[in-house]
């Protein structure tokens, strides 16, 4: 069967996107293009990928340009500058006019061969999000194991809503949690948590993470820890509540300390006079308790101010072959 009839008689069925976010990824994007379309020939439905470019500075651009040329289910979109990876995966999503949409890492980490297991498990558990567990790790530093484990595990006693433990962005959404996450209009996005957070059914799957195939990591520390941070406060009071903690503590500590000095003064059992030492602990330990905690309120003022200004989540410089509407701005502007 030709490609063309193939295309047609496929046009009738339900259509799969793939999202990946790119940064600088001029050293994987060929072999995951040739990876994911082997992978979606094979599938009875119409399939998509929508390729983010999110600012590069390499060929990146070029390259998705002219998979875009010679193919016309690759959409590409190009930011105008580098946004961040949860800002490209956004506006994947938000561009995506499928049934079905996996999100997938450039660098191959998560293998696109996973792509027909993750459809059979979402159609025979009627899932609406099928989302993909790591059960090992491959090619990632010590530090990494150890920091992701962490994180997963603070992040899921910190927060409001139970997350699944060791999961990345990677898994399979349906319309309605695309439908659902298009309504969300903060600008901090943390994906994998807001897809916990809309609900309906979720199952988990199960899968090896592999190294990356080819070039750098494109989160280096600092983007680690901003990421970090963010989804805490934008997932969860907790720190507002222990700063408020802390404060009760000092101040019963403090009241404790004044009546024993009081009563030791009164009583001759104290020696307060001679505790230079004491008296600097205690101003630098209320002054560190002081600043964390004004440090804490200021963290969340500082989003309140960021999700007051309302900015996009991110500029479209170019696209090609996208001719669905950005879904999120559509809806934002029915609602107001
Ligand atoms: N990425 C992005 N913008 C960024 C950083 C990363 O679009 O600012 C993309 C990157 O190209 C990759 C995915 O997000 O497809 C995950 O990044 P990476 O593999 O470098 O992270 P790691 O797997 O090392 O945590
Ligand atoms: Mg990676």
């Amino acid at each position: 069967m030709s490609n063309e009839q193939l295309r047609q008689e496929k046009s009738s069925q339900q259509k799969v996107a793939v999202i990946v976010p790119c940064y600088n990824e001029e050293a994987v994007i060929k072999e995951s293009y040739r990876r994911t379309r082997a992978v979606l020939d094979r599938l009875p439905q119409q399939t998509e990928i929508i390729y983010i470019n999110d600012g590069s500075f390499d060929q990146t651009r070029n390259l998705l340009n002219s998979l875009a040329d010679a193919d016309p289910e690759v959409k590409v979109l190009h930011f105008s500058r580098n946004f961040g990876h949860q800002p490209a995966v956004t506006a994947g999503i938000n561009h995506c006019d499928a049934d079905l949409a996996v999100i997938i890492d450039a660098d191959m980490q998560d293998p696109p061969e996973l792509i027909p297991e993750l459809l059979d498990t979402q159609a025979r558990e009627h899932a609406n999000v099928v989302y993909c567990v790591r059960r090992s790790r491959a090619g990632e530093s010590f530090f990494k194991l150890f920091t992701a484990k962490a994180f997963y595990r603070i992040m899921n006693r910190m927060s409001e809503v139970n997350f699944p433990l060791d999961t990345g962005d990677f898994r399979l959404i349906d319309r309605k949690v695309i439908n659902a996450f298009n309504q969300l209009h903060e600008r901090g996005k943390y994906i994998r948590g807001l897809i916990s957070w809309v609900g309906f059914h979720q199952v988990p799957f199960y899968y090896e993470r592999e190294a990356r195939i080819a070039g750098e990591t494109k989160y280096p520390l600092g983007k680690m820890v901003r990421f970090a941070s963010n989804a805490m406060l934008y997932f969860s009071k907790k720190p507002l509540q222990l700063a408020t903690g802390l404060g009760f503590i000092s101040v019963l500590v403090g009241i404790v300390l004044a009546i024993w000095f009081t009563l030791g003064k009164i009583y001759g059992f104290s020696n307060a006079e001679v505790g230079w030492t004491s008296i600097m602990t205690s101003i630098i330990f209320f002054g560190g308790v002081q600043l964390l905690t004004v440090g804490v309120l200021g963290q969340y003022v500082g989003i309140l101010f960021d999700e007051i200004k309302a900015r996009p989540e991110y500029i479209i410089d170019e696209q090609r072959n996208v001719t669905t509407a950005n879904k999120q701005k559509e809806a934002y502007h029915e609602k107001i």
